[in-house]
């Protein structure tokens, strides 16, 4: 039963990928060992992530989303360090193997695993309590490249994000919302009730753009390695700017200043006008969303041109939205002269209390 799981459901599907990189996966699916080829002159990265059913996704999403997610958490890291995918391998624990949910979940994987040449080298099949996907990717980079280290910010240089800050948090809330699960996000049901309001009188675009950055996100692989020459620092956005941000902030040693004005314009160029009704709230979820995996990154002012160039050859959109400083912890400027520190009250509403996670 479970050699003919993994037969049907990962060996067959992915074995023209793994053929097509034959070059790197020596030996796939079928032995003891995968077997990865690491060109020579070249380091080795590897990055693990685990989604559990009720924890990080619910029992009703799509199956195809988990798989794609799951793995696109995954490269998103890859990404953030410039490592150019190579293979990776899926530990599945299943409650009860179910052929839909898995077909599913192969199609997704496949679709993530080809959109970013990365072929499915081997893993583990169990049963368990509920279901749970443990991917651990790896990839590679030519030795001279640094990797992003979060240590590398200077003071002087730009700080860059890709895509929207926000947007996936957004579509979390989407999510619960069209659940009828708001009030666990939430102090208090006045609390729901507000976001609730907040979340109805958003434009139907918006909320669909938003679920889909929640439900589907798409790793930024190819601007890791585009970003190769001219990021310092790097990271994947996970736990919203102003956490993530804090990372860069305190190994590098600087402060970070934030752009209350770019980052509203990451907001308009997908919104339109933001209205001053919003705008508040959208700053502040810029700042405190998570599971972005949108990169984050600080450069040199030198480069500025350059990123710039690369912004309008590529999806997706890159803004500038603020500066790398001396002294410590994040700042918020409005652009009169002064910069507010961002306190974590400030941005700590209807986060999921205690963990990013979803409730069970
Ligand atoms: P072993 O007993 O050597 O651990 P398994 O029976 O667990 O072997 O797996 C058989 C083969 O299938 C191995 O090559 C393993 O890497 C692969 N495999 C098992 N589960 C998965 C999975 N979920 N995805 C991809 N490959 C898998
Ligand atoms: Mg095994």
């Amino acid at each position: 039963m479970e050699f003919e799981l993994i037969r049907q459901y990962f060996e067959v599907p992915f074995a023209p990928l793994a053929q097509a990189h034959r070059q790197v996966v020596g030996q796939g699916i079928g032995d003891d060992c995968a077997q990865l080829c690491v060109p020579e002159g070249h380091t080795l990265f590897v990055s693990s992530d685990t989604s559990v059913e009720g924890v990080h996704f619910f029992s009703d999403d799509a199956p195809f989303d988990v798989a794609a997610k799951a793995l696109a958490s995954n490269l998103s890291d890859l990404a953030a360090c410039g490592a150019q995918p190579m293979g990776f391998s899926l530990n599945l624990t299943l409650a009860k193997p179910q052929p839909a949910w898995l077909q599913g979940f192969s199609s997704g994987l496949l679709h993530m695993a080809t959109g970013h040449a990365c072929p499915l080298i081997g893993g583990d099949t169990t049963h368990g309590p509920c279901n749970m996907v443990s991917i651990t990717v790896y990839g590679c980079a030519p030795l001279s490249h640094h990797g992003f280290h979060r240590s590398r910010a200077k003071a002087g240089q730009d700080l860059w994000v890709s895509g929207l800050p926000g947007l996936a948090r957004l579509g979390m809330w989407m999510a619960y919302r069209q659940r009828g699960l708001l009030n666990k996000l939430c102090e208090s049901p006045g609390e729901a009730d507000q976001l609730d309001e907040r979340l109805g009188s958003m434009p139907v675009s918006l909320s669909h753009l938003a679920l889909q950055a929640f439900n589907r996100p798409e790793p930024r692989v190819a601007l890791g390695l585009a970003l190769r020459p001219y990021a310092s620092a790097c990271l994947d956005l996970s736990d919203g700017l102003a956490g993530d941000l804090l990372h860069i902030a305190q190994q590098s040693g600087v402060a970070i200043e934030l752009q209350a004005q770019p980052l509203l314009a990451c907001w308009s160029s997908t919104l339109g006008q933001v209205s001053s009704q919003h705008a508040d709230w959208l700053l502040d979820t810029s700042l405190s969303g998570g599971d972005d995996y949108e990169l984050c990154f600080t450069a040199s002012v030198d480069h500025r041109q350059a990123i710039e160039d690369l912004a309008r050859q590529a999806e997706p959109s890159l803004f500038r939205v603020g500066r790398v400083l001396s002294g410590q912890g994040i700042w918020l400027s409005h652009g009169d002269g002064q910069a507010l520190p961002v306190g974590k009250a400030s941005f700590e509403h209807f986060r999921p209390r205690g963990t990013t996670s979803l409730p069970s």
